[in-house]
């Protein structure tokens, strides 16, 4: 487990904004230590652990990039069209069992070593065999046409992937292509995942008339397994102070993060805040942010806690601006920004200044085929179909103070958030 200080979360100021949240989890999350190798096939959505130059250059030899005729550079026909007679032939995976000859082709076909002294290839489609089976190339061809160099994609011993990349099935190819069978890669965090209030019941379970089912865990459970994290389902907590401060200090040990949904409002019901600093310490990030309420950072023995808000869609919101970074940090990988998308909003909007507003839309295609984000009719932070029905958040920046359709707005994907 990384072992983080009590302090570890403290914060002055009255009111965070998400810049400074990322920035304090950044720097003060320490990544866990542990290594796994694992196959290639086992590498997507991993963390690199090391970095990995390039141990032999791509592609590793020089070869034809289209079915054709090789020929040297210096008997290509400058005005007129001319005739090759045609000698040899190398297939893909086969060297050439001859140079080129001068003033002679050779068939060859793609990806195909060039034989030795070609250095240039006609393609099929633009070139004839006469009568007399000779071949008949067209002038002004560049010399050097369609051949792909020995390492003109990468460069032997150049970096090709950073430790703290979190892997993509293009970069497994890339490991592939280097001829690796294995890599190695961070062990994947372990993140225990309450709900807590007496309101809840799992699905499954009978649910009473003033009862409804937890739907936040399996939705943060299912973003934590997408961000690569190994999840314990510890179920739901009662709204009570012992209870909480047991079932959080049980798991302590055995989890690099635990994360709980619900009871960390200021409402006197809300035990989380006491059951937490029963066990260890805890701050309130109270954050530049809607939707979002208050997010509860704390330490228990050493370990990492968040308590995201209860409403569906604060609880959403708040994991991308807090979960995300602080799994990123602990997985030992870069921090990836959220870039969002230009596109043009179909709706007005108006805002606080200096806080961070996400607003749920869905994009359609508008005039010109450019993307507009339709606003969701409806804004309350417990609706979950706002979530379901929509494509993302476009998502206004502290400085913002109203939106007009037709305005460029900054979208976010729901894909790109986990
Ligand atoms: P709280 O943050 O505990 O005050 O909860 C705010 C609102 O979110 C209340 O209406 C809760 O019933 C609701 N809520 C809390 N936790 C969950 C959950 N796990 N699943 C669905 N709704 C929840
Ligand atoms: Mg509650």
């Amino acid at each position: 487990m990384a072992q983080l200080s009590d302090d570890c979360f403290a914060f002055g100021g009255p009111m965070m904004s998400v810049d400074e949240a990322v920035a304090i989890i950044a720097a003060r999350v320490t990544p866990v230590h542990d290594i796994d190798t694992v196959s290639l096939v086992d590498a997507d959505g991993r963390i690199l652990a090391s970095d990995i130059s390039a141990p032999l250059p791509l592609p590793p030899f020089t070869n034809s990039a289209v079915d054709g005729y090789a020929v040297r550079s210096r008997d290509l026909p400058p005005r007129e069209e001319r005739a090759f007679a045609v000698t040899g032939r190398v297939q893909a995976g086969a060297l050439a069992s001859q140079a080129i000859r001068p003033n002679h082709a050779m068939r060859i076909f793609t990806g195909a070593p060039m034989p030795e002294g070609a250095d240039t290839v006609f393609m099929q489609e633009d070139v004839r065999i006469d009568e007399a089976g000779r071949l008949v190339v067209p002038a002004g061809l560049k010399p050097g046409a369609n051949v792909r160099p020995a390492g003109e994609d990468i460069a032997v011993g150049s970096s090709a992937l950073a430790a703290g990349r979190r892997l993509r099935p293009q970069d497994v190819a890339l490991a592939a292509a280097f001829g690796l069978t294995h890599v190695e890669v961070r062990r994947r965090i372990r993140v225990a995942v309450f709900s807590t209030g007496n309101e809840l019941v799992s699905p499954g379970a009978p649910r009473a008339a003033a009862q409804l089912f937890d739907s936040n865990r399996f939705m943060l459970m299912a973003m934590l397994a997408r961000l690569g994290c190994e999840v314990s389902d510890l179920g739901i907590l009662r709204d009570d102070r012992a209870s909480l401060a047991h079932g959080l200090k049980t798991v302590a040990d055995s989890h690099d993060l635990i994360l709980t949904t619900g009871g960390v409002s200021t409402g006197e019901e809300d035990h989380v805040k006491a059951g937490v600093e029963s066990v260890g310490t805890l701050v309130l990030w109270r954050m530049a942010i809607k939707p979002g309420r208050p997010v509860a950072m704390g330490i228990i023995g050493g370990t990492p806690f968040i308590g995201l808000p209860g409403n569906p869609v604060a609880s959403f919101v708040t994991f991308v601006h807090v979960v995300r970074p602080t799994v990123l940090a602990l997985a030992g990988a870069a921090q990836q920004r959220l870039v969002p998308m230009p596109v043009r909003a179909a709706f007005s909007y108006k805002k606080k200044i200096a806080r961070r507003e996400y607003v749920r839309v869905t994009l359609r295609k508008g005039d010109h085929g450019l993307l507009e984000a339709v606003k969701f009719p409806r804004e309350g932070a417990g609706l979950l179909s706002s979530l379901v029905d929509t494509d993302g958040l476009v998502e206004l920046g502290e400085e913002i103070t109203k939106v007009e359709p037709g305005q460029t707005v900054g979208f976010l994907g729901y894909a790109s958030l986990m």
